[in-house]
């Protein structure tokens, strides 16, 4: 029997369109004929994959407007951060078609006058993917953009939520003429299609953005197979705002860095620590500017923030705030619900937290919601301390304007993205990715595409 994802809106709960999902035969063909056109993709010259690519993300602005709708019908953003989205999405495949071409190897000079010592670089094999609902066409490309930059062949699968982003883009590629086997979208249950990935020895390599405890069990089962492995894990952004910061700076960036996509991004602000000398500043601007965000249904134009995606991430928001409340944090702005558990549909105001202290469960889990919770510091050791005590190593930013402080703080926080006085930092050409649990390799920037190539080395003797 055919099964059917339902894919809903979470702005108002209706149904946009049912997906066919794949049987677990249809996705071991999938992966066969990924391994079966891997010889003759890896063999196109370069500066052929190069003008693919091109074609790719010519075509993709060519449709922005449609893209950018269905991606707002399905995952709830506002239609601008939709409409940027394709442009950041579209960004990572114009960098890598560039970036296809310069996949330079090197010769080292050997011990010996007969013999000759030359390194390439090769495509890994068939990549697959699972990609995260939060972003549906900016995590798929810039796993596919380097993959296809490098010789791979890719199949990846959709966040059961957001699949019809990702199969436009995928019509799109095989439209630039990007061969139909070489890039493919299956739909069906992450566990049951993660399981086929990983333990195919076709697949070469496996690359996911999702969830840290998904990511450590595809890490797990990847180890049958020795598959690369790419994570793309879970955060908990500090953002420290020292004495000196420029206030107004620092309140527009915090909200920039915390209320995209309602707060449902990996890098979003997660801890706000604030100098104790200048908080009551920043909590009363911040909370005021807060305050005046718009709510609603993304496809209005004047919308700010959309719903949070399903009724699970509108739970453990509401959960946090509960405990946060219980246990003295001042409400500043939000805590306030427009939500219908019947209809299916999850808003959650924008919400400023004072007083919050580490024992509350807002500072030691991930949100994911429009939550910003606020608590001080005396001593910058202090801040470094709070920040670095989590399992998570994504994005941490500060704001500064004293040149020591600002070199002291990158050093000492363990993240893998530090953003000084910059609360939006992630670009195609700057590598993106996590320290301890979230993640390993990094997507963007030249960095992007070594995980989808091997290293051969060639020594040829008897000269
Ligand atoms: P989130 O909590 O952000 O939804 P998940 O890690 O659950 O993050 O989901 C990200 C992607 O991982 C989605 O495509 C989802 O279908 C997939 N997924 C969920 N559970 C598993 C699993 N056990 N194995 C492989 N993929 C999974």
């Amino acid at each position: 029997m055919t099964e059917y994802i339902s894919v809903k809106n979470p702005a108002t709960g209706e149904l946009i369109e049912e997906v066919k999902t794949n049987t677990n035969e249809e996705v071991e063909q999938a992966i066969l004929r990924s391994h079966e056109s891997f010889k003759a993709w890896s063999s196109v010259n370069a500066h052929e994959r190069s003008r693919l690519l091109q074609s790719w993300s010519r075509l993709i602005q060519e449709n922005k407007e449609e893209i950018a709708k269905v991606m707002t019908l399905e995952s709830g953003k506002p239609i601008k951060e939709s409409l940027g989205e394709v442009d950041y999405a579209t960004s990572y495949i114009d960098w890598y078609a560039e970036e296809a071409k310069r996949l330079y190897g090197r010769t080292i000079p050997a011990n010996t006058e007969t013999k000759r010592i030359i390194i390439t670089r090769q495509a890994v094999g068939p990549v697959a993917a699972i990609t995260p609902w939060n972003f549906p066409a900016a995590m798929m490309t810039r796993k596919a953009a380097p993959a296809l930059a490098a010789g791979c062949t890719f199949v990846v699968k959709p966040a059961a939520e957001t699949p019809l982003t990702t199969i436009k883009l995928i019509e799109l590629a095989h439209k630039a003429g990007i061969p139909e086997n070489v890039v493919q979208c299956v739909n069906g249950s992450g566990k049951t299609i993660g399981d086929i990935f990983t333990s195919s020895p076709y697949i070469r390599k496996i690359t996911f953005t999702g969830s840290t405890p998904v990511g450590k069990s595809l890490i797990t089962k990847s180890a049958n197979t020795v598959q690369h492995v790419s994570m793309e894990l879970g955060g908990h952004a500090p953002v420290i705002v020292a004495a000196d910061a420029d206030i107004d700076f620092a309140v527009t960036q915090t909200i920039a860095s915390k209320f995209r996509n309602a707060g449902q991004t990996c890098i979003c602000a997660n801890r706000v620590l604030v100098h104790e000398s200048v908080v009551d500043e920043f909590s009363q601007k911040l909370a005021s500017a807060v305050s005046r965000l718009k709510v609603g249904n993304g496809l209005h134009e004047d919308i700010d923030v959309g719903p949070v995606i399903n009724k699970n991430g509108f739970n453990k928001v509401v959960s946090q705030l509960e405990d946060a409340v219980n246990k003295g944090a001042e409400v500043l702005a939000g805590n306030e619900f427009d939500a219908n558990q019947e209809k299916g549909y999850f808003f959650i105001h924008p919400t400023v937290l004072k007083d919050v202290k580490e024992d509350m469960n807002i500072m030691q889990e991930e949100t994911f919601g429009p939550v910003i919770p606020i608590t001080t510091f005396t001593e910058l050791d202090e801040a470094i301390k709070i920040a670095n005590s989590t399992p998570f190593g994504l994005a941490s930013y500060f704001f500064t304007n004293d040149y020591r402080t600002g070199v002291y703080l990158n050093e000492n926080l363990d993240f893998g993205i530090v953003g000084w006085n910059d609360g939006a930092p992630s670009a195609a050409h700057a590598p993106f990715g996590g320290m301890k649990e979230s993640g390993i390799g990094r997507e963007g920037g030249s960095e992007g595409i070594e995980p989808y190539l091997e290293t051969k080395y060639l020594s040829i003797g008897n000269l």
